[in-house]
């Protein structure tokens, strides 16, 4: 109960994050411990919010003047016709997950481009000049398209199961980056000559299909002259495809960071101001702590 009477106060400001459902989500954990780390007088709540309601709601939180909002699933695409600025990212991605309160109304932010490059950079890894294959064409394979391409990849390989939403990615982003982009299908693979960093957003190694990988042939890494494997998936914490790449002596990172760091790229977005790489490190560390141990 101290706690509480000495956290929220008249001047606490809210953040929440909206969609639906959105009991499941781990915003709440990561930003609520961000304001205890960095000692900002903010709370951040969860609100489920209806298709029907998402006008209405974005109205109100305006009107409340709520300075930050996190959107996810269904209402990623709904609220952009509600904003009256888009990002450039979130404007390639065709979706919005972070608004901020300005006097002309909210900007919205696509901060899951931004987590993952956090991700892969502070785990020292360069993906500029680099041959990047991304597995998937989905929601998370869009953003982490626009990280390859933010920061620089020599070239891009876009490989999903249905080839033609691949296609359709890769013609989205060469629209807005001049970088060398190619699409493969799945079941093609062992086709690509090399490539340096593997990105998996595919759902493959997640939920029903934990214990499978998008590549099954082991001595894919090593014939490719594979360096670096990220998996956006974060459950289970090692994906099969992580397994096998390590036992070929390939470095590895999970999607934890990727999910932390959209959250830190959120905040530094409302708040104006950079997140250290060792206060990152901090909250990750943290974070993964109390999510292994309770998730
Ligand atoms: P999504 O939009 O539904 O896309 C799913 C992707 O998985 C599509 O490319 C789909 O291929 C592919 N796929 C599904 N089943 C497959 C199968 N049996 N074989 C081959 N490919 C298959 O989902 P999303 O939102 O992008 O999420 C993708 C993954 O990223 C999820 O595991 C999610 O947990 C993770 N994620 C992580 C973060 C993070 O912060 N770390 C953020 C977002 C998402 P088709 O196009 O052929 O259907």
């Amino acid at each position: 109960m101290k706690d509480i009477f000495s956290r929220v106060k008249g001047t606490t400001s809210v953040f929440t994050v909206i969609g639906c459902p959105v009991k499941h989500s781990f915003s709440p954990v990561i930003h609520n411990t961000m304001a205890l780390v960095t000692g900002r007088d903010f709370i951040y709540t969860a609100m489920e919010v209806q298709s029907d309601c998402v006008q209405g709601a974005i109205k109100g939180a305006y009107c409340l003047g709520i300075k930050g909002i996190n959107v996810t699933v269904p209402h990623k695409v709904a609220v952009m016709d509600l904003l009256c600025d888009i990002d450039k990212k979130a404007r390639v991605i065709g979706a919005v997950n972070t608004l901020k309160y300005t006097e002309d109304g909210y900007v919205g932010y696509n901060t899951d481009v931004i987590g993952a490059g956090y991700a892969i950079k502070n785990k020292g890894y360069e993906i500029k000049d680099k041959t990047v294959l991304l597995i998937g064409a989905g929601g998370a394979a869009n953003a982490c398209a626009v990280t390859a391409c933010d920061e620089g990849c020599k070239k891009l390989i876009i490989a999903n199961r249905t080839e033609d939403k691949a296609k359709r990615l890769a013609k989205n982003i060469s629209a807005f980056y001049d970088c060398e982009i190619e699409t493969v299908s799945m079941k093609d693979l062992n086709s690509v000559d090399s490539c340096e960093l593997i990105i998996n957003a595919t759902t493959v190694g997640f939920g029903d299909k934990a214990g499978l990988s998008p590549i099954e042939d082991k001595s894919f890494y090593k014939a490719k002259g594979v360096e670096f494997v990220f998996d956006a998936i974060y459950t289970p914490w090692e994906t099969q495809l992580l397994k096998d790449a390590g036992e070929q002596g390939v470095e590895t990172l999970n999607g934890f960071s990727m999910l932390i760091y959209q959250a830190v790229a959120a905040e530094e977005i409302w708040f104006d101001e950079k997140y250290s790489k060792e206060l990152q490190e901090e909250l990750c560390e943290k974070l993964s702590k109390y999510f292994r141990e309770n998730c």
